[in-house]
């Protein structure tokens, strides 16, 4: 099968999240099962870029209503991902250092979808496959169905993979003419609540619609950011598959960014190792418990709640754990974790911004990981943090719901708590401590967790068969 995959971020390309880490290994092990996956995403300018060859394979104009632009198409020359990738240039709108934010995404994006559909408009043959990825390409499988520029593309199969659905790509009906032209009976599709929302049109329009943990798919029926009814009505067509890690990127053995290497045999070694590393530059105390959280702070990851856990934390457990932040987005969160530092120095620190480097070395250095996620859809931090034996504290939703077996059940290694409250979180690091205090059974539970397979083979042949299906 030639599947095509469509998305605005692939790791190591361009990242902000595990939209991310998951197109830049799927493709990967669909290739190894014998099959071509390519990848399509705009050329933002990053360092990828400049560090690699790149082949021209397709130049084309097109159009979002009657602004005409030039597009181009480049391929990565040597192959270094493990699959094709592509490219595409839009001068002055997707070359940009950023990947969202600005004020004219919606304009980016859409522009993005119409290259891509323009271009395989023109290709010699058709994928099987053409798999898009949130809302930033929601709109390619409407086009392909209904615009009557591309009535060749009708009938290729378009699967649609939900990493977020709080974020669903609104635009204004003004903005309807960006589109190519297409069968106005069908404007019905792209439309909610009086506004073109590129999610729920791919939600309509795909063949099959795809989230990254099947807890997730089922919670969507009941909290889906205003979608809950579409959720509901189109669920005969959707199914949850969850993510895996790329077990190559995340290997404690071969980790570029770590240092010391290790496995389970000698996993306490290796952590002790990264852990002194980490509190020596960070100026935490090593002989306490390190607990970390990585990840961006929105609302989502429940990172407000963070300066008040801590605090209650050390207040009313005391001062026996370190806490190790590292993440950006939301400014007040970022100024109330920041100035956290002065009150709390020597028991806790914040690296505030983006290290990919550093959250390696955390994944390897920590004791325990906090996700008290209000929404997670799969997460692969704690996919990461077991792999790196790093015990997962988390809240029971999404994916972590999916993953994570809290110690008090039968084969549990982890923490799970309800609610993501600042009392039930708190609660959550207490039964931790718990279980750090108990040697024996924290020293067995480190050694299971780095065993536990959360490899792409399983998940890559379940989309396989879906795309069979
Ligand atoms: P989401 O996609 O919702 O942000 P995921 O858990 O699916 O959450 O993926 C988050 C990914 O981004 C992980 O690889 C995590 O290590 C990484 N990440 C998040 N924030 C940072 C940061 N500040 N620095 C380095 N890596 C980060």
């Amino acid at each position: 099968m030639e599947i095509i995959h469509v998305s605005a971020e692939c790791y190591p390309v361009a990242k902000v999240g595990g939209l991310a880490d998951v197109v830049g290994a799927l493709p990967k092990y669909q290739q190894n099962l014998g099959h071509t996956a390519k990848v399509v995403m705009p050329m933002y300018r990053t360092a990828f870029l400049y560090r690699h060859e790149w082949d021209v394979v397709h130049k084309g104009r097109t159009h979002m209503g009657n602004w005409w632009y030039e597009y181009t198409v480049i391929k990565e020359h040597d192959n270094e991902l493990g699959f094709d990738l592509y490219l595409i240039d839009i001068y002055g709108l997707l070359d940009r250092e950023g990947i969202y934010g600005y004020a004219d995404d919606s304009e980016r994006f859409t522009a993005f979808q119409v290259a891509f559909v323009d271009w395989l408009g023109g290709w010699n043959h058709r994928p099987d496959i053409v798999h898009v990825h949130d809302h930033h390409t929601g709109l390619i499988p409407f086009m392909m169905q209904y615009s009557a520029d591309y009535g060749h593309l009708k009938g290729i199969k378009t699967i649609l993979t939900i990493h977020n659905a709080q974020y669903q790509g609104w635009m204004g009906w003004g903005k309807g003419t960006y589109l190519p032209r297409y069968d106005m009976w069908k404007s019905g599709l792209l439309d909610w609540n009086g506004t073109i929302n590129p999610l729920a049109c791919a939600i309509r329009c795909a063949w099959k619609v795809t989230t990254v943990s099947p807890s997730y798919m089922e919670e969507l029926r009941y909290s889906a950011n205003g979608l809950e009814p579409l959720f509901e009505y189109e669920k005969g067509k959707c199914i949850g598959i969850l993510n895996g890690i790329d077990t190559q990127v995340w290997d404690t053995e071969t980790d570029p960014y770590l240092g010391t290497h290790y496995n389970s045999d000698t996993v306490e070694a290796g952590k002790s190792a990264h852990k002194l590393e980490l509190c020596k530059r960070f100026h935490l105390d090593p002989s306490k418990p390190l607990i970390i959280f990585i990840g961006r702070f929105a609302l989502e990851k429940a990172a407000d709640l963070l300066p008040t856990v801590i605090g209650d934390a050390f207040h009313y457990i005391g001062r026996t754990m370190n806490f190790l932040i590292l993440g950006s987005g939301d400014p007040n969160v970022e100024g109330r974790l920041a100035n956290l530092q002065s009150m709390v120095a020597q028991d806790y620190h914040a690296f505030i911004g983006y290290n990919e480097q550093l959250s390696h070395q955390m994944y390897a250095g920590a004791d325990f990981l906090l996700m008290p996620s209000r929404v997670e859809p799969c997460g692969l931090n704690q996919m990461y943090a077991l792999r790196y034996g790093t015990v997962p504290i988390v809240r029971s939703t999404g994916g972590l719901k999916d993953t994570v077996i809290d110690y008090g059940d039968w084969q549990g290694f982890g923490v799970r708590f309800e609610h993501a409250n600042v009392g039930d979180i708190t609660h959550g690091i207490y039964r931790a401590l718990e279980l750090y205090q108990d040697k024996v059974r924290f020293d067995e539970i480190r050694q299971r967790i780095m065993h536990i397979d959360h490899s792409w083979e399983n998940s890559a042949s379940e989309y396989i068969a879906l795309y069979l299906s």
